[in-house]
Parts: structure tokens; C-alpha cells; sequence
């Protein structure tokens, strides 16, 4: 009997899977008689990947259908098929316009290549580690951060915020939870469009406190924002976290500022009260607009650890804003 036949026949019985690539890796290994490739057993992991599938079946109908079926009134789609009407080709005619199709496809990645075609596809720093992902997905609750979507009905991919191409960071707070829906729209933007988006993360103003804060004031930070102390605090360790872009208050922040600036929040709180046994709560406030209090017009979250009797009556507590309706 064939040693290899035994070994692979008695491997089934003992064989723990954690996904179905080692089958499918043992099996391009039998039909290649003991051979194979990397290209191979990847292309083979793809056609079972639904998850591609639906990508490329959403793909089709938002960028070619569309443009396609703008020029050609014949071409119709319900649901998953698409028709071209009146469809009258000889079977030498469908073999001329077949291969003329397939030259104009050649030159395109001749001009181009088909790396770049498909770049941004690519997972910017090979392969995100299975305990990001799994943290990220964690933190964003299997949500998509862009549309809400839960992840049993849309596949979500962890992204990075700022591409490593131009400087993110491997870090918690530059990843997010994206459903391919999500993550395809940002990926298609045009180039320019996509540059502005990821350019305006890095505007600051001239002479604006928060822009111009000498690193020495930062107690913490991650990607996208960071924490100092408040100069006149409210009570002792009461700090701001503040996003690093500028933008003058709370509802001109970006989803990705608003994880980073949470995340920070919750870091603060657990070493606050680690440092300090006596705060026993917090009050997290913004002040937007100059009517709400706001003085310094870049945006800002007030922490503000509280102590059991650092004020009369605490009850109402953020009520407060207004006096005389703290208590109700
Ligand atoms: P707001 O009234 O919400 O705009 O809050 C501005 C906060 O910034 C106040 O709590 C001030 O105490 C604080 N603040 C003002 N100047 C500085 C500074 N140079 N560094 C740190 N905090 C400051
Ligand atoms: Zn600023």
C-alpha cells in the first residue's frame, strides 16, 4: 500500500479545522501529484470565498452596469441578471468583438498593471494580525462604523483610516470596522476626491491654541486625537481631548475622530481613577457654539472627574449649564 495514501487517509480522522484551507490545500497537493503553488491554493481559497463573490456582484452593479447601461438602452438588469436586449450576434461576429474586448482589457494593464488596477484591494500592510481585527470588531460592536450594518448581514473589513501609504499607523485608533459597501465607496472615490478627504485630517489654523499646543502639554494620544490638562480645571485632573485636526466644535468631527476621541475617554477614566481612588464619577461635556460656553473654537471634550461632596448638591449634574435647572 501507498505510504502518502495511508498518511493523507488517516490525517482525515485526526484532522482539526479551524477553517477548510488545510482540505483545500491537500487537495491541490493530490491533483498536482505532490505539487502546487502558492497562486494555486489561493485561487482555490477564492472560489469558495462568497464574501469576494458578493464584493465583485456589488461591484459590477455600481460602477460598469451603471456607465454601461447609460450608453446601451439595451442592456437591462433585474436582481442578479443582466440582459442585452435584442442580442442578434453570429457566432464569428461574438469571436471578433471578444477579442477586440480582450486587446482593449490587454493594453489597459499593460499601461497600467494589474497591481495597481487592483491595488486597492490590497490590505495596506499585508496582513492585518487576527487580534486587531478581532479588538477593532470588538470595538466597533460587528458594526460597520460607516452605515451601521451588522456584520452577519454585510461582510466587515477592518480598514485603515490613514493608508500606511501616507504615514497611519498599525494602531487601534487609526483601524475601522467597514462593510464592503462602505469600504468599496471609499476605495472608488477618485483619487483627488480621496486625497482631500485624507489631506484635511492634517488641517490645522495658524494662531488656534489647540493647533499650536507644544507636545510637552500632551498627557495622551493616538492617531487622531489627544489629551491635555485643563489649564483652569473645573476639579483636579480635569482634562480635554481634543482631535488633532482643526474643526471648530463637535459636529464638524469625522466617525474615526469621534472613536479615536472615545477611546481616549475611556483610557483616561481607568488611569484616572487607578491614579486617584477618591473620583467616584465624571461628567463629559462639550460646549458648542459661543452660546453653549464655548471660548476656544477647536473642538473639545471636557473630563471632569467628580468626588462625593465636591459640591453641595450634585443631583442634575451637566443640567447645570443652565442654574437654575440643575435640580428638577
Ligand atoms: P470651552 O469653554 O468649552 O471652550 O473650554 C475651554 C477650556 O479650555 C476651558 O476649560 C479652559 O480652562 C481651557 N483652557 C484655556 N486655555 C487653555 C490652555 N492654554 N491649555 C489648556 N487648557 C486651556
Ligand atoms: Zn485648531
Amino acid at each position: 500500500m501507498s505510504k502518502t495514501y495511508h498518511k493523507l487517509k488517516s490525517y482525515l480522522s485526526k484532522m482539526r479545522m479551524f477553517h477548510i484551507y488545510q482540505p483545500l490545500l491537500l487537495i491541490e497537493l493530490i491533483k498536482g501529484n505532490g505539487k502546487t503553488t502558492g497562486n494555486n491554493i489561493a485561487k482555490s481559497f477564492l472560489s469558495y470565498d462568497e464574501t469576494q463573490i458578493d464584493y465583485y456582484k456589488h461591484i459590477t452593479k455600481i460602477m460598469p452596469f451603471k456607465v454601461l447601461s447609460q450608453h446601451f438602452k439595451e442592456l437591462k438588469r433585474v436582481k442578479e441578471n443582466y440582459t442585452f436586449e435584442d442580442f442578434d450576434l453570429t457566432e464569428n461576429q461574438k469571436e471578433e468583438l471578444i477579442d477586440l474586448y480582450r486587446k482593449k482589457l490587454n493594453q489597459k494593464i499593460d499601461k497600467t498593471g494589474i497591481k495597481k488596477i487592483f491595488g486597492h484591494r490590497k490590505l495596506s500592510s499585508g496582513v492585518i494580525p487576527g487580534s486587531t481585527r478581532y479588538k477593532v470588531l470588538l470595538r466597533a460592536k460587528n458594526r460597520c462604523e460607516s452605515c451601521g450594518i451588522s456584520n452577519d448581514k454585510k461582510q466587515l473589513e477592518v480598514d485603515h483610516i490613514i493608508p500606511r501609504t501616507k504615514g497611519g499607523k498599525d494602531e487601534l485608533s487609526n483601524f475601522q470596522a467597514l462593510c464592503y459597501t462602505c469600504n468599496s465607496q471609499k476605495s472608488n472615490k477618485d483619487d483627488t476626491h480621496f486625497k482631500k478627504i485624507l489631506d484635511s485630517y492634517n488641517h490645522r489654523k495658524k494662531g488656534c491654541i489647540f493647533c499650536d499646543i507644544s507636545k510637552s502639554k500632551i498627557v495622551k494620544s493616538n492617531e487622531l486625537a489627544f489629551v491635555i490638562k485643563d489649564n483652569y480645571p473645573v476639579t483636579k485632573h480635569h482634562c480635554l481631548i481634543i482631535p488633532k485636526r482643526h474643526c471648530s466644535d463637535y459636529f464638524d468631527l469625522y466617525q474615526p475622530e469621534i472613536n479615536a476621541i472615545s477611546q481616549l475617554i475611556n483610557e483616561m477614566k481607568v488611569e484616572l481613577q487607578k491614579k486617584d481612588k477618591t473620583i467616584k464619577g465624571f461628567n463629559i461635556g462639550n460646549n458648542s457654539g459661543e452660546v453653549s460656553g464655548q471660548t476656544i473654537f477647536h473642538c473639545h471634550i471636557h473630563l471632569i472627574p467628580r468626588r462625593k461632596g465636591d459640591t453641595n448638591n450634585p443631583r442634575g449634574g451637566v443640567r447645570g449649564v443652565i442654574k437654575d435647572k440643575q435640580n428638577y
